[in-house]
């Protein structure tokens, strides 16, 4: 794990004591190490050779790692849409109560090989309501051998769920933490250095990244598409809106998504930087087009769209008509 130290030893130090929690909720950013976490605690519970502190070498630690495991069992919303054909999956939006009674099912069952069953649910803050009660029980009273682990872009889920819960929210790293562990994989200082900020200190994000660099071109170009519309007005906003509907409406929730996270940072880049605090800024690479823009444009205004994005992500979540929603944006565009 990369940061989150306070977590990992809250999590060592209750299972050494032998009074760990068996219902958990991991919230946090999207890409912050949730996940992960959840995977190195099943580990952690299961280590054939250092329980409480997982060696990540053994039987156990590898099978878990690759999700073969059969007392850990990872579900989600790809897991739920996995076998569906494409237009089918693209309409799943949330987790369904037959997803909850399938892991009920599963984790009644002993563990087969290891010392205890774990299951860890993702996208927990897409629980539907109705599975969300449906999941009350097991939270309650899971089986003594059983550890269940949500895992949430959010905390804000059903109250009867949270507080069954023990909850741990992972905040973003800082970001000479996220640059500092870029580095100690081989990135040069400086690349290191502008992909933290962008990360906004979400490591998993910065990893994967790595990993796809193709996905950096693509931010990039979706920021330069972005700062167009600004620059030509209305029309291409409207445009853009329609096209952005069209992806949401074939599957491409997430892609959408990450257009509004990336133009509601650029709003606030711009808010930060008409207010004199640069040192914050997420598009350290575009300094100047930022200054022209604070210089444009009076704070109310920039705030007013930094908040118009996050209630259209919001709408967007609670199953607004895409279509709506974002021509809504284009047709507040801060004046040019
Ligand atoms: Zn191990």
């Amino acid at each position: 794990m990369i940061g989150h130290e306070w977590a990992v030893e809250q999590l060592r130090r209750s299972i050494g004591a032998g009074r760990d929690t068996h219902a958990y909720l991991f919230g946090g950013p999207a890409g912050v190490g949730k996940a992960l976490l959840a995977l190195r605690l099943a580990q952690a519970l299961n280590c054939e050779q250092r329980p409480g502190d997982p060696c990540l070498a053994c039987r156990a630690c590898r099978r878990i790692e690759r999700g073969s495991h059969p007392d850990v069992r990872v579900a989600g919303m790809a897991a739920q849409a996995a076998g569906l054909k494409p237009d089918e999956a693209a309409r799943q939006k949330e987790l369904k109560i037959a997803t909850v009674r399938e892991w009920q099912r599963d984790i009644a069952l002993r563990p087969y090989e290891g010392r205890r069953r774990v299951l860890i649910l993702l996208d927990a803050e897409r629980l539907s309501e109705e599975a969300a009660n449906a999941m009350l029980k097991t939270l309650e009273e899971p089986p003594p051998y059983a550890t269940i682990v949500l895992v949430a872009n959010s905390t804000d889920l059903l109250p009867t769920i949270v507080s069954r819960c023990r909850v741990l929210r992972l905040r973003p790293l800082p970001r000479r933490q996220v640059a500092a562990a870029l580095e100690a994989r081989g990135v040069e200082p400086a690349d290191a250095a502008l992909l933290a900020a962008w990360s906004g200190g979400r490591i998993g994000w910065a990893l994967t990244a790595l990993e796809h660099p193709e996905a950096l071109e693509r931010r990039d170009e979706q920021l330069a598409e972005l700062l167009a519309v600004h620059a030509q007005g209305r029309t291409a906003g409207m445009r853009w809106a329609e096209q952005r509907a069209r992806e949401y409406r074939n599957g491409e929730q997430e892609l959408v998504f990450s257009w509004l996270e990336l133009w509601q940072n650029w709003w606030r880049d711009v808010l930060l930087t008409a207010a004199g605090c640069p040192e914050g800024v997420v598009n350290v690479d575009r300094r100047e087009a930022l200054e022209q823009a604070a210089a444009r444009h009076n704070l109310a205004e920039s705030y007013a769209f930094v908040a118009r994005l996050g209630r259209a992500a919001q709408q967007l979540r609670e199953n607004g008509n895409p279509q709506l929603v974002l021509e809504h944006l284009a047709l507040h565009l801060p004046g040019r």
